[in-house]
């Protein structure tokens, strides 16, 4: 248990007097520490509503105030048992009524075990600790919601009223997490995505399929160009392939049967006449064939690679053509349990800043510091000041299951990765058994400024793929090798990408980001002032800025406050005094008027903020 947890822990113990305290009947089952606060299980004819809260903190601040001391004795079974039976336990005093959760609970503990009790003030519970040393050290605490549970999770047993509450150290880290909560509602991604017209989620559509808008396209074109110009750059080819593939395809790759269960169900196919037999395809599996129609079955593809391997596979190469980029901005399809879907951040289909980097073995440490360092400048990019890299291992016991039963190239790739990461000096922490099935990967974990996390990038290193696909490369000495294979994908999905940028901008896009970069607000409707406002328009589209103009008949603050809602980058409030000087009066969201320029710098200025992506 952490210091917090512990805390959180003692502040269950500290509700559960306070409820005796108000009704002394209570029945408690477990109240264990959660993330981000505590909980505990009290069986009650009351329903208990978060207008009873005040009440039952105010008894809990009596107890906090009295600074009791969390004292432990140790029990044998019978007597444990004996308290019980006197209604005792999660009890002020002895009861008419046993405390039948806390004596179910003491007869499922094993023989042998050390049976504990806590006692706080009149408080007396059955508990393996720890806690703090006194209620005193409780510096802040709130009682959140209630729910519904049944005990130890079972609907045939009791149903529990679940009360939740968080604790601190002090009052001022409880602010800053209820702060926090709030600025994070403000952010969700679903909430300003919908707010501001960036996707939807539509049932006919289907759940976990994001549909995304014109301001949703525009913010993925952009991200898209990025890409595209660092990759042009860093001596990548782009490529392009189908979304869907046969079986025998994941067959090779052992994505099937690895990954079946994150894959859409397959969809049978009637195949007639030039179709050449499967070979490698589980044909026993496979529907029942007659000469003339053969079914076979077709997978939406749930990873690039197989697709590029095969792009790879399609032309001779020898070790001059080494190392070989293949990039595609690909869309996939997995297969997220519905329960598991969240806005953008899980969803089922999804466009990847996917690329396969295939190597010798002696550039490998070369290529794997470019697309670390390609990671950082990103980042950089987006003022990402948070991120961790994991690096994930495999398990040795599940070799043939989870991973590929190559346990001598495991240990190489994994060596290799690790010295690269300690010679680069970056920040990694080492995590077993969370590697991908053909290789060690690197998971980035980012931080949004409202302290969510997300996992928006990985980078993993394969061995196992090139060599099922028969890969090869003329090296050296004329032999034929296998290349090594890096898989990686620094901005990750558009959706989570996406998704992630919205709460850190919280849909304040820098102004080449902004899916409206400027908008021209015109001041009245006079024909002269019009044709200024719309040349201006040509002359921003002209340079591909995303450009609109309102020409309502609204007042001008109406506009303004119109374009301030859809967070508007730049504003360009055009009025007759601007017309006559060739100027033009700015206004920036969240930075508010900014006075008239002469209307070339203005547009120079803009230019230059869009090329250089400032933020
Ligand atoms: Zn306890
Ligand atoms: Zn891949």
């Amino acid at each position: 248990m952490t210091d917090i947890e512990r805390l959180r822990h003692s502040t269950a113990h500290v509700l559960a007097t306070a409820i005796l305290k108000i009704w002394p009947d209570a029945q408690f089952a477990a109240g264990p520490p959660v993330e981000n606060g505590f909980y505990y299980d009290v069986e009650l004819e009351h329903r208990i509503s978060p207008d009873d809260f005040e009440k039952i903190e105010a008894e809990m601040k009596k107890e906090v105030k009295a600074n009791h001391p969390f004292e432990r004795v140790n029990l044998s079974r019978s007597d444990a048992l004996s308290m019980a039976e006197r209604g005792a336990l999660g009890a002020l005093g002895e009861r008419p009524a046993p405390s039948k959760f806390k004596l179910d609970i003491i007869q499922n503990i094993p023989d042998g075990e050390e049976i504990s009790i806590y006692r706080n003030g009149e408080f007396t519970d059955l508990c393996a600790g720890p806690h703090v040393m006194r209620t005193g050290n409780i510096g802040a605490f709130k009682l959140t919601h209630v729910a519904s549970a049944y005990y130890k999770g079972d609907e045939k047993n009791p149903q529990l009223q679940r009360i939740y509450g968080t604790a601190f150290k002090n009052k001022t880290q409880m602010d800053e997490y209820f702060a926090m909560l709030e600025e994070a509602k403000k952010r969700d991604h679903r909430k300003l995505g919908k707010e501001l017209e960036i996707f939807v989620i539509d049932d006919d559509v289907g759940p976990g399929l994001p549909l995304w808008l014109p301001r949703g396209g525009a913010i993925i074109e952009e991200l898209e160009k990025l890409a595209k110009e660092t990759e042009f750059a860093a001596g990548y080819q782009r490529v392009r392939s189908p979304h869907i593939a046969r079986e025998v395809l994941y067959r090779k790759s052992g994505h099937l049967p690895y990954y079946a269960e994150s894959m859409f169900p397959p969809m049978e196919l009637h195949e007639t006449g030039d179709r050449k037999p499967e070979t490698g395809s589980d044909t026993a599996q496979s529907a029942i064939r007659d000469p003339q129609s053969a079914v076979s079955r077709y997978y939406l593809k749930a990873m690039n690679c197989p697709h590029h391997h095969k792009l790879f596979a399609a032309v001779p190469h020898s070790y001059r053509d080494l190392p070989l980029r293949f990039a595609e901005y690909g869309t996939c399809y997995r297969y997220e349990q519905s329960g598991e879907l969240f806005g953008l951040m899980r969803v089922r289909s999804m466009q990847m800043n996917d690329a396969h980097l295939y190597m010798t073995p002696d550039q490998f440490e070369t290529e794997f510091n470019a697309v670390n360092e390609m990671y950082l400048n990103y980042f950089k990019l987006f003022g990402i000041d948070k991120y961790l890299m994991r690096f994930s291992t495999h398990d040795p016991a599940k070799l043939g299951q989870k991973f590929v039963n190559e346990p001598e190239l495991w240990k190489q790739t994994e060596e290799m990765t690790r010295n690269v990461l300690k010679r680069s000096g970056i920040n990694y922490v080492e995590v077993p058994n969370e590697a991908a099935f053909y290789g060690p990967k690197i998971d980035v974990q980012v931080w949004s400024v409202i302290g969510r996390e997300f996992t928006i990038a990985t980078n993993q290193v394969d061995f196992a793929q090139p060599r099922s696909f028969d890969l090869v490369y003329k090296d050296r000495d004329n032999t034929e090798k296998t290349p090594l294979c890096i898989h990686r994908a620094p901005l990750g999905t558009h959706e989570r990408f996406i998704g992630f940028l919205i709460e850190h901008y919280a849909g304040n896009f820098p102004l080449w980001l902004a899916p409206e970069q400027v908008r021209v607000l015109p001041i009245g409707d006079e024909p002269k002032l019009l044709d200024y406002s719309r040349a201006i328009l040509k002359e921003l589209r002209a340079h591909q800025v995303r450009a609109e103009i309102d020409e309502s008949t609204d007042k001008i603050n109406g506009k303004i406050q119109r374009a301030e809602q859809m967070k508007v980058h730049t504003m360009l409030v055009i009025g007759n005094r601007d017309l006559e000087a060739s100027a033009i009066s700015v206004r920036v969201h969240g930075k508010g008027n900014l006075g008239a320029k002469p209307r070339n710098e203005v547009i120079a200025n803009l230019l230059k903020s869009i090329k250089e992506r400032e933020s």
